[in-house]
């Protein structure tokens, strides 16, 4: 079977359920398929053979004896480096934990291995997840596989990549102001950012605690909600996890229907700054929607003009916050301990040499805005938005089901073009913040390429806290309608890599 690597993950559960292909071929195929592109994709920081492969071999001796398996068992993922997973170093794509293996595993990667998936290895990132495009990974940018000239996203755009390659069929992200969705955006893949508190933050390395949310990636939108059922639940170990039901995104992926469905256009995200390839795609699936039966509505978030501003208060006081124990002391890098140094000495050392530049660019801000004198005038009343745009949220969903926009006002850019101006960075990320500020489930599904340049487009769907399923159902009619239309997936048009011969 030729054809592994572009199957569904969906696909692949059922051949290895019926017994059609062995998860030890599939694992082996997605594993060659690495070594032969990824050179060129840079998408993975460490891939983890051996133990895969002895997994994948474990599903298959379980299906032998007739055990039932779990619905994603056997199909391989590949998981964020930002997510402990004793036996392999957790780098957060940063100098500072370059060598460091956690002693335990997160949350996610239990909940992973206890659903017998198969773990390829860990992805690249924006070191410890600060940036739009994986160009501040200690170990080198990875390539989106639409125009390797291009970003990939960020900051897990190493996750997004591999599924764009075909690498892994499914992988793991987190998102903090966009990074599951804008690298899916960028990338004509799907990303989904579940509602805050709805997956276990346990064993990620922290970026912004209030923010950050641990989601599925995958090709389709069926496939995002079978890993997102695996990833979700209550979890004693994160204080924030809630103990709700998870929603039932799988029966909402296979509904697939927006009949009746009141979907609002949020007026504040477009216009302006936005390409006209993206807006004139984003219209078209509007138009979609409404010819599936959805009703349209335009709705003002007025706060959201400001939800920018905010998050660039709230996010770095939070990680100058969680980045303080990296000081050379307890964990990772330490430098400078010559015998005679002070601690501070090897402290300021270490953090030197161990943290890049955004990431200190983030700190000091941080550290500013949480400062006596400033606390008020920069936190406080970045607090305060915080909470109309939460209320801008309630107030739209009083009035429609879900909400949807552009996942990015651009499509992916070329290297180097936005690294020496953060703000031009930063707004990669205009349309995806104002969700984990408020806490609420949002996705980006690919609706088409855009005119000028021929790159993908994402479509965001915003659902209420704990609505995480509406995501999932008018992605999946939206993914429905359109491949109809392009008469197969968006992903059958990236252009072949080549592959290294062994
Ligand atoms: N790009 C955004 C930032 O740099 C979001 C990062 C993220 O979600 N981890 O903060």
């Amino acid at each position: 079977m030729n054809d592994t690597i572009h199957a569904t993950a969906a696909e692949l559960a059922a051949r290895i359920a019926s017994g059609a292909q062995s998860a030890e071929e599939i694992t082996r195929l997605h594993l060659d398929r690495i070594a032969a592109v990824d050179e060129q994709v840079n998408a993975f920081l460490a891939v983890d053979a051996e133990r895969a492969l002895a997994q994948a071999r474990a599903v298959d001796v379980k299906r032998a004896s007739g055990a039932p398996l779990a619905p994603l068992a056997g199909v391989p993922v590949a998981v964020k480096d930002l997510f402990c997973y004793q036996g392999l170093p957790t780098t957060a794509a940063s100098r500072m934990l370059e060598s460091w293996v956690p002693p335990y595993n997160s949350t996610v990667v239990d909940r992973l291995l206890a659903s017998d998936l198969v773990i390829l290895g860990k992805t690249n990132l924006d070191e410890f997840a600060m940036g739009s495009s994986t160009e501040t990974s200690a170990f080198g940018p990875t390539r989106n596989p639409w125009d390797l000239g291009r970003i990939p996203g960020g900051s897990g755009g190493g996750s997004a990549a591999a599924l764009a390659a075909f690498e892994a069929p499914l992988a793991i992200g987190t998102d903090t102001g966009g990074s599951i969705r804008q690298p899916a955006s960028v990338t004509g893949t799907v990303g989904v950012k579940p509602t805050y508190g709805g997956v276990s933050r346990y064993g990620v390395i922290a970026m912004a605690s209030s923010l950050d949310q641990p989601g599925p990636c995958a090709r389709t939108v069926l496939d995002a909600a079978l890993l997102h059922q695996v990833m979700a639940g209550h979890d004693p170990a994160d204080s924030t996890s809630i103990a709700a039901p998870v929603p039932d995104v799988v029966s909402a992926a296979r509904k697939a229907d927006v009949k009746g469905l009141r979907i609002g256009v949020v007026r504040e995200l477009g216009g302006e700054g936005y390409a006209p390839g993206v807006e004139a795609r984003f219209a078209a699936a509007v138009e979609l929607l409404a010819s599936l039966g959805a009703e349209i509505v335009e709705v003002s978030c007025p706060h959201f003009v400001h939800a920018f501003a905010a998050y660039y208060l709230i996010m770095p006081a939070e990680v100058s916050s969680n980045l303080a124990r990296y000081d050379g002391m307890r964990y990772g890098l330490r430098v400078g301990d010559d015998g005679l140094a002070s601690t501070e000495q090897v402290m300021r050392a270490s953090r030197a040499a161990g943290f890049g530049d955004e990431v200190k660019r983030r700190i000091i801000i941080g550290s500013y805005a949480l400062s006596a004198g400033y606390y008020d005038a920069y936190y406080g009343s970045a607090q305060k938005v915080r909470t109309l745009i939460r209320t801008d949220f309630e107030a739209a969903f009083r009035q429609c089901d879900v909400l949807v926009s552009p996942a990015t006002p651009t499509t992916a850019f070329r290297f180097g073009e936005r690294l020496t101006d953060p703000l031009a960075m930063y707004k990669s990320d205009l349309c995806t913040i104002p969700a984990n500020l408020a806490g609420n489930a949002a996705a980006s599904v690919p609706i088409g390429l855009a005119d000028e340049d021929g790159l993908p487009v994402g479509l965001q769907i915003m659902a209420p806290v704990l609505a995480d399923d509406r995501c999932y159902l008018v992605g999946a009619a939206v993914e429905a309608g359109l491949t109809e239309q392009w008469g197969g997936p968006l992903l059958d048009r990236v252009p072949a890599l080549k592959e290294k011969a062994r």
